[in-house]
């Protein structure tokens, strides 16, 4: 097989699965389509009830230890303000421009359809070598690792995993940070007051995923709206009715909306020209609302979004410990903030945990933990790593790098459940994704193949018997 047929053939595939909408928790339809897969090239398959999917192939070779490839179907799924878009039904519009790849108006699914177009690749050539594969695709990563955290690991022979779900193709994930996920919750009492109210709205705030856009991500749009907040109240009274932003606690909120009541004068100019941020959308509206919290409860909102951990937190020894505040909605008469905390250090992890629930505690909010992952310690002696670096430097004449990611991946989650492990992440390159800016590239795309294709053939070659 020519490069340029397998280069062809890979984009065909990720066009082909682009037609299916995969936004996180609704991924039956793609587990359709990979069943279907499976039994047109005549594979063994097992689909589990969270919708994993694990499709089986045989190397050329009898007798070898298996190599598991992995990547996660779902894809977080953003569209532009003004587009009538429906992710339930509508297919990704793939727009290629040279070498690279976009969608029209929407986030791409480039994380991961490229793992997921690699595997199916393999999966369906007679051509490429390689030993017997497990290829299992899993679901909701992208909210809750429900999938890789329900899937029967007892289905896999292998001891040695390559994760498709890097975001460069010049380096090699080694070890991923642990995370803690939590909410932090207010419940107050409504008042009526006699005012005018208003609804601001701010939008256009540079997303992108929290744990890779560290520094984005102390000005989310949650975080500037409080700070516009903090302002007026400093003038005078003002009384919260709801506020609402973002999208999730892994993501940057790029919006944010606050209707309040406040009798401050020319509101509308006080808060543009007071306004740090520049390159945001500003919107002021006057609206009807009749219940609010109280005052002092609207201080304590605003005190807890400023000083909950965003961003970067500490840097000790190129360790990295960050916060991102992801979510606030408001339900009924409740605030509830969503919240994520990420170190490879577990220690300080919960440090920076218990200072969370201090301020919480402080503001009168309670903080209940939605969610932990632990930490995917690098493995010094891993041969997978050894191995996979020696073809890559075969392919490309250059080393890559080593990276621990401060991202989540689902490694940390299956590390914790397969004993003796050897484990790895690779991909190549995709920028800006869970944004509509999201892009991909061809040529990266193949190097990370090359390079794959390489490894496995390798891995053939040097099966015993
Ligand atoms: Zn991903």
């Amino acid at each position: 097989m020519s490069d340029t047929s397998v280069t062809n053939r890979f984009l065909e595939l990720f066009y082909q699965l682009s037609q299916i909408p995969r936004e996180s928790g609704k991924e039956k339809r793609f587990a359709d389509f990979l069943e279907e897969f499976a039994k047109e090239n005549n594979l063994e398959c097992y689909r589990d009830k969270s919708n994993n999917v694990l499709i089986k192939k045989a190397g050329n070779k009898k007798n070898n230890e298996p190599i598991i490839l992995q990547a996660h179907m779902d894809m977080v799924c953003v569209k532009k303000e003004n587009s009538n878009h429906d992710f339930d039904t509508d297919p990704i519009e793939i727009v290629r421009n040279g070498d690279m790849i976009s969608a029209k108006d929407t986030s791409l699914g480039a994380d991961q359809g490229i793992g997921l177009a690699i595997m199916l690749l393999i999966l369906e050539s007679n051509k490429i070598k390689h030993p017997d594969l497990e290829c299992l695709f899993t679901t909701e990563e992208e909210t809750t690792f429900h999938g890789a955290e329900n899937f029967d690991y007892s289905k896999l022979k292998g001891k040695r995993l390559i994760n498709i779900d890097h975001a460069k193709d010049d380096s090699i994930v080694i070890g991923c940070d642990a995370d803690i996920c939590n909410q932090y919750i207010f419940e107050g009492n409504y008042i009526t007051t006699n005012m005018p109210s208003y609804k601001i709205t701010i939008s256009g705030v540079e997303g992108g995923n929290s744990g890779w856009e560290i520094k984005r991500s102390s000005k989310n749009a949650i975080f500037i709206m409080a700070k516009i907040i903090q302002k007026l109240q400093a003038e005078k009274d003002v009384y919260i009715c709801q506020i609402s932003g973002g999208n999730s606690e892994n993501d940057i909120a790029t919006s944010c909306e606050c209707i309040i009541k406040t009798d401050i004068k020319d509101i509308e100019n006080k808060i543009k020209n007071n306004i740090e941020e520049k390159h945001i959308d500003i919107q002021i509206d006057g609206v009807d609302s009749e219940m609010s919290f109280s005052s002092e409860d609207s201080k304590k909102i605003i005190e807890e979004i400023i000083n909950l951990k965003q961003g970067l937190i500490t840097k000790k020894n190129n360790i990295i410990t960050s916060g991102n505040l992801g979510k606030i909605e408001t339900i009924n008469n409740k605030i509830v903030i969503t919240g994520i905390l990420r170190s490879i250090e577990e220690n300080e992890l919960q440090e920076q945990n218990n200072e969370n629930k201090h301020i919480s505690k402080n503001n009168n909010f309670k903080t209940e933990e939605v969610y932990k992952d632990l930490a995917w310690i690098p493995n010094k002696n891993s041969k997978l790593k050894e191995t996979y670096t020696n073809m890559y430097y075969q392919v490309n004449g250059e080393y890559p790098g080593f990276e621990i990611t401060h991202g989540g991946l689902e490694c940390s989650c299956i590390a914790q459940r397969i004993t003796g492990l050897d484990m790895i992440s690779i991909g190549s390159i995709i920028e800006d994704f869970h944004t509509v800016n999201e892009r991909m590239y061809v040529s990266s795309c193949e190097k990370t193949i090359k390079t794959l294709l390489a490894f496995l053939e390798y891995e053939n070659n040097h099966i015993k018997g």
